[in-house]
């Protein structure tokens, strides 16, 4: 049947939303007092799951064949089962729900409710009535106009299990009856008015019918003052008989459905002080539990049963934010455990955080404050946590890469011609540090107590032992270069003193192996003045340039007074002075001339000379060097080298006699050539 056309707005957008909303009714409990699993699926259906509080719950009231479904389908554009005037079978004992054609509100019609006329017991209609008035705003009581007044009225009967249960439900306890009372409104549908009576006075009847009920309830005493209106709004309307006065009746329900409708009407009947506070989205569990509660005869505490809803809402709500949170936190996990720096992770991370949280406020805010502000700080807690491997991967990649960063910037800054060790060092210690730092204060979440001081540190320490290993390379090849100077100022003095052997010749090579080393010293501690040295590392190298410097000198005259050297120096001496005169003319050897003499005389001052090579004796003693201690770890470390008693000692006394014996051979040789050439010159 077509909706009657509407002259407001609101109606007609209502009427096209019905299109779309009107879905067949679920049965959320079956006649078996089974609540059904599929509430929040068909809340979803009627999209109705994600609007919060912004929905309302009326249940309706009354005795069997009353026309309750009738007036519901007319009334809420619903679907519910009509009895069938020609075959009158009894529709199944059960709570159906169906949404409203015109507005957020769901419609549940309770079947069986009056147990006496059946004449069942009243089991049912206790259970029904406890689970509607703890979840409906607006409970419509179906009754009809010759009722009113008769007290025995089967409606009536009902009223009174209405009342009972409400007060063991709000009233239950002295502690729960201090607490701000949750209202009801009734609504009392007075059917098949003839108008014979007015409604003000079908409503006073009712009222005072109301007050007989409440004051013939056997209270506790806590509530022996208790007042009917501290628990119910009552509101009433009439309804002509529907098949005598179709049009009537038709004109009258959409009238009527302005109330349900129409916020801006003070008769507007879903008022928020009315509304169970329980959002859409846990509606289903919510009933489910109050149902349980119900079957198992426990108290119904309706507090308790909004925290236990809002604990298990916030864990159902933050377990479907946190499985979201972990697909986006998995697309940088194989990165970071790579090794690799994801850029912007702190961004990154900070919106995971806020999309989880906003979903989960969105939701979650709506229950028990308590609940939800605890669960909340344990998801906060929880997605840190997850988190929080991320970001000390992130803080150990990013040490990795400054101290990768601080290798490369201090060798490529060694390349450049010239550098102050020291002031690149802490440049480049500097930039590693600030690009560390960039990355871990970018990455660590505010509010999370995340720290990055003890992976600083240890990229601290890391830097500290680069520096510290390129410094002593720099430092070894500092004192290469120092010694190879020092080979360099000492060679050639060392091979001219030695060429020309006199008894001074020992001072000559000292006092240069005193400056020169005197000045690699100051040379290098020139230079380290740059590398920031310690004082331990100075006097390491200056004893290894020392140490090399000496061996530099042994060795150079090793090789000066090896036996060709010896004997070839001693050879130019002698020649010298027999084949030359005084003025350096080569002699003519004569017959009247000494040769004897002259040879004798030149091969015995040559002699004299010999000795000198034994060993270096400067006459000024105080030019003999201090030996340095040879470094253990030095190579070329032959203690004879360091020990005064034979470090100076370069000729031993057989090899001098034998250098000796191999002078005065070639001596001999070239005295023999001269007597021949003298003999050849006096027989031409
Ligand atoms: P329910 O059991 O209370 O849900 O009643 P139904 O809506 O199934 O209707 C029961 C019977 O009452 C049906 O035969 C309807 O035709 C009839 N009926 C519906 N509306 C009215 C009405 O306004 N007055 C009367 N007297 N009967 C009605
Ligand atoms: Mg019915």
């Amino acid at each position: 049947m077509a909706v009657p056309a509407r002259t407001s707005n609101s109606s007609s957008l209502a009427q096209q939303d019905g299109q779309v909303r009107k879905t067949a009714q679920l049965q959320i409990i079956d006649e078996n007092q089974h609540f059904t699993p599929n509430l929040s699926k068909y809340l979803t259906k009627w999209n109705l799951i994600d609007s919060g509080f912004d929905y309302n719950v009326v249940a309706v009231f009354g005795s069997q064949s009353t026309g309750k479904s009738t007036l519901l389908n007319r009334l809420f554009g619903t679907t519910f089962d009509v009895m069938d005037s020609k075959r009158r079978q009894q529709t199944t004992k059960g709570i159906w729900m169906c949404p409203s054609a015109y507005s957020s509100a769901l419609v549940m019609d309770v079947e069986g409710t009056d147990g006496r006329e059946r004449g069942e017991d009243q089991d049912f209609e206790r259970k029904s009535a406890l689970f509607s008035l703890a979840s409906s705003e607006v409970l419509i009581v179906n009754i009809w106009c010759h009722q009113i007044g008769l007290y025995q009225g089967a409606n009536l009967g009902l009223l009174k299990t209405v009342f009972e249960v409400n007060l063991s439900l709000f009233g239950g306890s002295a502690e729960a009856a201090a607490r701000p009372k949750e209202k009801t409104l009734i609504l009392f549908v007075i059917r098949d008015h003839s108008g014979y009576t007015t409604i003000d006075s079908l409503s006073d009847t009712l009222k005072d019918s109301m007050a007989e009920i409440w004051q013939s309830l056997s209270k506790p005493t806590h509530l022996a003052n208790a007042k009917l209106e501290t628990y119910f709004d009552l509101s009433f309307a009439v309804l002509p008989h529907k098949i005598h006065q179709p049009e009537k009746f038709e004109a009258d329900v959409v009238e009527l459905r302005k109330r349900f409708v129409d916020k801006t009407r003070p008769d507007y009947v879903f008022q928020p002080a009315y509304h169970k506070r329980i959002p859409a989205d846990g509606l289903s569990h919510y009933m489910e539990g109050i149902w349980a509660q119900v079957l198992a005869n426990k108290d119904l505490d309706l507090p308790t049963q909004q925290e236990l809803l809002a604990q298990f809402r916030c864990d159902e709500l933050a377990a479907g934010v946190t499985e979201v949170f972990n697909v986006s936190a998995k697309t940088v996990r194989r990165p970071i455990e790579s090794g690799k720096v994801v850029p912007g992770l702190g961004k990154l991370m900070a919106e995971w955080l806020q999309v989880a949280l906003s979903d989960f406020d969105a939701a979650a805010s709506r229950y028990h404050v308590g609940v939800y502000t605890r669960k909340r700080q344990d998801l906060v807690t929880n997605l840190h946590a997850a988190l929080s491997s991320l970001y000390l991967g992130e803080l150990k990649n990013a040490n990795k890469a400054a101290s990768a960063k601080f290798v490369t910037d201090l060798a490529a800054a060694l390349k450049e011609p010239s550098y102050d060790f020291a002031e690149v060092v802490s440049r480049c210690t500097r930039d590693a540090r600030e690009s560390f730092l960039s990355v871990a204060k970018e990455s660590t979440v505010a509010g999370s107590g995340w720290e990055y001081e003890q992976e600083l540190a240890m990229l601290d320490d890391n830097l500290k032992a680069i520096a510290d290993k390129s410094r002593a390379d720099e430092t070894k090849k500092m004192v290469n270069g120092v010694e190879r100077t020092v080979k360099r100022q000492l060679y050639e003095p060392v091979e001219i003193a030695l060429s020309k052997p006199s008894p001074t010749m020992w001072d000559k090579v000292l006092a240069t192996y005193r400056d020169v080393t005197d000045s690699a010293e100051k040379s290098y501690l020139k230079k380290a003045r740059a590398y920031d040295c310690t004082e331990e590392e100075n006097d390491s190298a200056l004893k290894s340039l020392l140490t090399r410097s000496w061996l530099a000198l042994r060795h150079k005259l090793e090789e000066q007074t090896a036996d060709p050297v010896v004997l070839s120096t001693l050879r130019d001496n002698f020649e010298q002075r027999f084949r030359y005169d005084e003025n350096g003319v080569p002699r003519v050897w004569r017959p009247e001339d000494d040769l004897e003499g002259a040879f004798k005389k030149a091969r015995d001052e040559t002699l004299t000379l010999l000795p000198l090579f034994a060993k270096v004796a400067p006459e000024d003693e105080e030019l003999l060097p201090t030996l340095p201690v040879p470094d253990t770890t030095d190579t070329d470390a032959d203690p004879e080298k360091f020990d005064p008693d034979t470090a100076f000692v370069l000729v031993k006394a057989s090899r001098l006699s034998q250098l000796e014996a191999r002078f005065k051979r070639e001596a001999d040789a070239a005295y023999v050539e001269a007597k021949r050439s003298m003999v050849s010159s006096i027989s031409q």
